[in-house]
């Protein structure tokens, strides 16, 4: 028996939109295309034609829809609201309900997106290779001797972007339980994230101390798991539904007045678990209340006296509006706002800087060259500005501009913005004055 068709469900949505039109402009595949099927208009168009009946799941559908970066800049242009991102998650849900699909994509989709990225086991232990590579200097050895033009294209496009790992020792600093320095005015949560967890684990570090030093004490629950962002982007929505819970059952436990999160793409997640689990009446309203409990990081700082102590950091710093932030979920001014406040530090504009930089979860590695045009642009804002520093709130941005970066051989940080507060008090409180490269 086929499930009912998961647009209809979203019909209402459909009918905010008047066609206007003002989302094109803002809309990355669209101004790179210039095809209207590749834009919001165009693709709420051809949902809502499926959702009534018109056409079919087709090949074309799909590309459309896929195509899509899901960066939700739609929704920031929109002047009637339309809820974009939950018309394309439910479309490509459909997709990966009622499509065809060959044996070994539903291996790979199993296995990434429900045994993998869930487990922090699994997921260590497929970094560990990744981890030999480059630390014995073989990675070094391959690049300097071009062996990489060997790959195949896409396995070659994927081990250039691969960041320097940090050391897994690092992990070892993420404790249960972080207390505050001084007296604690609050007990917050920390999801630490699953890709996160392994590749930017001093970002996490950092966030933790940035935390305590603001009067928090720090809890990490061992039993969260991945957001599964990853998975709704995918059209996974039961396998996301079953970590939402999980997730909220652990937080619950930790009774903590917030729920933190330095991700982008994960925190405008987190906050939609109401939505997610609208139709589980046993979760439904543990979700809302888990939601609205949930703050980005930059979020959390702002609203509450932030220690004005810090330590001088000589850099330019231009600041990237990660996608899940600016539009998703309307946070612009707070990370601004939190960088200016540091010593010698100054903030520059980017050009188009909510304008999505390629990164959009897998997009890089799924749609390469709409990714690599959508870089560049981003690259060409970045040398007009002459940063030293590109700060960003989101571990793909970071990912993808660091790709830019050494694609074009400057020498600029791609650095969390809570990575810079963290040096800024760490050089205030060893009592030295540095540029941004010394922390
Ligand atoms: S999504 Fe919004 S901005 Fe775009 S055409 Fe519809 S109403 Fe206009
Ligand atoms: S989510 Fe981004 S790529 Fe997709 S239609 Fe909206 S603006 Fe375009």
């Amino acid at each position: 028996m086929t499930t009912q068709n998961r647009l209809v469900r979203e019909y209402d949505k459909f009918l905010d939109c008047v066609h206007c039109g003002l989302c094109l402009p803002a809309c990355p595949t669209y101004s790179e295309l210039g095809v209207e099927m590749d834009s919001p208009r165009g693709r709420i168009h051809l949902m809502r034609a499926y959702a009534d009946g018109r056409i079919d799941l087709t090949d074309n559908f799909e590309m459309h829809i896929d195509q899509c970066l899901n960066c939700r800049a739609c929704e920031s242009a929109c002047p009637s609201g339309v809820h974009y991102g939950s018309l394309v998650e439910a479309a490509r849900a459909e997709i990966v309900e009622k499509r065809p699909r060959s044996a070994s994509d539903r291996v790979l989709r199993w296995l990434v997106f429900e045994k993998l990225l869930p487990s922090r086991f699994k997921l260590s232990v497929l970094f560990l290779p990744m981890r030999i590579y480059q630390s014995t200097g073989l990675q070094w050895l391959v690049r300097r001797l071009g062996l990489t033009k060997l790959l195949p294209s896409r396995l070659r496009d994927m081990e250039s972007m691969m960041p320097a790992l940090p050391d897994p020792s690092l992990k070892g600093q993420l404790k249960h339980f972080m207390p505050a320095r001084g007296a604690a005015s609050c007990r917050v949560g920390m999801v630490t994230g699953c890709v996160m967890n392994e590749m930017f684990t001093h970002v996490n570090v950092a966030t933790a101390r940035v935390l305590n030093e603001n009067g928090c004490d720090v809890v990490i629950p061992r039993q969260q798991t991945c957001c599964g962002a990853l998975q709704v982007h995918g059209g996974e929505r039961g396998i996301a539904e079953a970590l939402a819970r999980k997730n909220i059952d652990t937080f619950e436990e930790a009774e903590v007045d917030a729920v933190i999160i330095n991700a982008a793409g994960c925190g405008a997640q987190l906050k939609e678990y109401g939505e997610l689990l609208a139709g589980d009446p046993a979760y439904r309203d543990r979700a809302l209340d888990f939601s609205a409990r949930v703050k980005d990081v930059h979020e959390f700082l702002a609203g509450i006296p932030v220690k004005e102590e810090m330590g001088t950091i000589e850099a330019r710093v231009a600041y990237h509006d990660a996608c899940h932030l600016a539009h998703g979920q309307r946070i612009r001014e707070q990370p601004r706002d939190l960088l200016s406040r540091i010593p010698g530090l100054e903030l520059v504009e980017l050009e188009e800087s909510d304008s999505c930089c390629g990164s959009a979860g897998v997009y890089n590695i799924t749609h390469p060259d709409m990714a690599d045009r959508l870089l560049d642009r981003k690259m060409g804002h970045v040398s007009q500005a002459r940063p030293d520093v590109v700060a960003t709130g989101n571990p793909g941005c970071i990912l993808q501009i660091q790709h830019g970066v050494r694609r074009e051989g400057r020498d600029i940080e791609v650095l969390h913005p809570v990575e810079l507060l963290d040096r800024a008090y760490r050089i205030k409180r060893e009592g030295t004055e540095t540029g941004a490269k010394d922390g």
